[in-house]
């Protein structure tokens, strides 16, 4: 369906929806498609493109997150273990199975690492990716080619699941669309309406290409705006406190080169006492991620100096290249939704299990979790709906559900030299993939802004071109979107 068919559905339907979602994230998306395939009419609003906001930015792993058990999160673990088998039987043509390596400098980091993902196996159970095992250090080598072998005494293989965030995302909805739901993007929620018992029924919207205000009833209005939650959260109590700590965590994109292989490095401990990855991505290397406790949250998060130098100095550490900024073909950085602890003192010790808070005007707000987890939270979500709602109790269907990989093959002529694009691609992407702008196929579509900025400007102009032949755009909007395509682009450059 095309948007501008979506905005008709929107504004024909006199009745309240059954669902209304907030936040067109990896939360949102999964809460839709959980309303929508449990027969509840369900209309999901984002404020800008989908996965603008932390769902692109991910480290694109599906895992059960070693982090954690060394925190000894075991339930978290678990959880993520289970959802992660999950999402290899539903959706295999986005989840695949990654080699990671751990190398280890002594034989105690051996012993500690191996026992700690033998005990990952254990806890994945019939859903386990595959086996862990000891690696001599030539395996280690011939896994990792490029790391210092000075004092190399072996290493761990291990496996976990990775993905394509922005282009997962875009097929759940597209499968949420199909049972059903609306999906709107750059569509902002301003408020909340309530009825006379004050209870929350409804939300005030701007659709941001018209300027159009709309307002439409909802039996639930569901909080899935990740970061931004607390304001949504005030538009239902104007007192409400934060509960959000929010922490930045940045990526930086370097040439296949780097890993020369297809097996993702782990490296266990970074100075800050975190891990570290470097993972093969649509033939780049990804290296990160960081943990920031930040002020504010904003769309466009900025990386920090400090997190491109901590990332370098890591990864330094165990490549034998030295890298520096030069090397860097984009960077980019995304923020955590976590939930504030008062016991705890840092981000990174922060909790990453998701909260479900019913506020007393009945705003059910979901947020903090993983990617991984996100059929699993958006089950939570829906599931407490159901109880402060006059909806029908109806199972979930999601445990099962098969989400494909609908897009068209990218047959035909690349659109410039050196831009691997194709027209088909761009007009599957416009036509059904809810693509709106060039950011929209230049930084989620395709991924080509998160693996190379340089290169992404100079494709911007040929696609604003096919994109306005599609759309029936003018001259003054291909300039617009090329310029300000171009300025965006500016910040994922070093
Ligand atoms: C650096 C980093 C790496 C990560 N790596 C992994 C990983 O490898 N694996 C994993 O499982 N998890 C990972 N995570 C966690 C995961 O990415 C997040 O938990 C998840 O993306 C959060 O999704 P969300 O939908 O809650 O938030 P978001 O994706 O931020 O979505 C919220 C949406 O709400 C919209 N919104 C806000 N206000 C409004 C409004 N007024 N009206 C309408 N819409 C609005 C925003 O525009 C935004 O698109 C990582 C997180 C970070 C920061």
């Amino acid at each position: 369906m095309r948007r501008f068919q979506i905005i008709e559905r929107i504004r024909d339907h006199k009745k309240a929806w059954d669902v209304v979602i907030i936040g067109g994230g990896a939360t949102g998306a999964g809460c839709a498609l959980d309303a929508a395939s449990r027969g509840f009419e369900t209309l999901l609003l984002e404020r800008a493109d989908f996965g603008k906001g932390t769902s692109s930015r991910s480290t694109k792993l599906i895992h059960g997150g070693v982090r954690y058990l060394a925190q000894g999160n075991i339930s978290l673990v678990r959880e993520s273990l289970r959802e992660r088998g999950l999402l290899l039987e539903n959706a295999p043509d986005f989840v695949k199975k990654l080699e990671f390596t751990v190398p280890c400098y002594s034989r105690f980091e051996k012993f500690y690492y191996g026992i700690g993902l033998k005990l990952y196996d254990l806890l994945s159970g019939k859903l386990r990716f595959g086996r862990s095992r000891f690696l001599s250090k030539d395996e280690t080598l011939e896994r990792l080619p490029n790391i210092r072998s000075d004092g190399l005494t072996g290493g761990i293989s291990y496996f976990d699941g990775q993905f394509d965030d922005a282009n997962f995302l875009i097929e759940i909805l597209k499968s949420a669309s199909s049972n059903g739901a609306s999906c709107l993007n750059y569509a902002t929620v301003f408020d909340v309406s309530k009825d006379s018992n004050g209870n929350v029924n409804g939300v005030s919207f701007t659709d941001e290409e018209s300027g159009e205000l709309f307002e439409v009833r909802s039996q639930v209005v569901i909080n899935a705006a990740g970061a931004f939650c607390d304001s949504i959260r005030r538009f239902s109590n104007s007192y409400a406190k934060n509960i959000i700590a929010p922490s930045q965590g940045i990526h930086l994109v370097f040439d296949s080169s780097l890993l020369s292989s297809k097996t993702a490095l782990m490296i266990p401990k970074t100075t800050d006492g975190r891990v570290l990855f470097a993972i093969p991505f649509h033939n780049k290397t990804l290296v990160g991620t960081t943990d920031t406790a930040i002020e504010t949250v904003s769309e466009e998060p900025a990386a920090l100096e400090s997190e491109i130098d901590f990332i370098l100095q890591n990864a330094n550490s165990y490549f034998e290249k030295d890298l520096s900024r030069a090397d860097v073909l984009s960077f980019f950085a995304g923020i955590r939704p976590l939930v504030k602890n008062s016991a705890r003192s840092s981000t990174k010790q922060l909790s990453r299990d998701h909260t479900i808070e019913i506020d007393n005007s009945n705003l059910l707000t979901i947020t903090g979790g993983k990617w991984t987890t996100y059929r699993n939270m958006a089950e939570g979500a829906v599931d407490h709906a159901i109880e402060i709602s006059n909806l029908p109790a109806k199972a979930c269907r999601t445990k099962k559900l098969k989400i494909k990989d609908s897009r068209i093959e990218s047959s035909g002529e690349w659109i410039a030299p050196d831009i691997q694009i194709t027209k088909a691609e761009i007009v599957d992407a416009i036509e059904n993939g809810f693509a709106r702008t060039v950011e929209d196929i230049l930084s989620r579509r395709t991924r080509l802004l998160f693996l190379d900025a340089e290169r992404a400007v100079t494709a911007a102009k040929p696609v604003a071109l096919i994109m306005a032949e599609i759309l029936k755009r003018d001259a003054i909007w291909v300039e617009d979107q090329t310029s300000s395509f171009t300025d965006l682009a500016q910040s994922y450059k070093i």
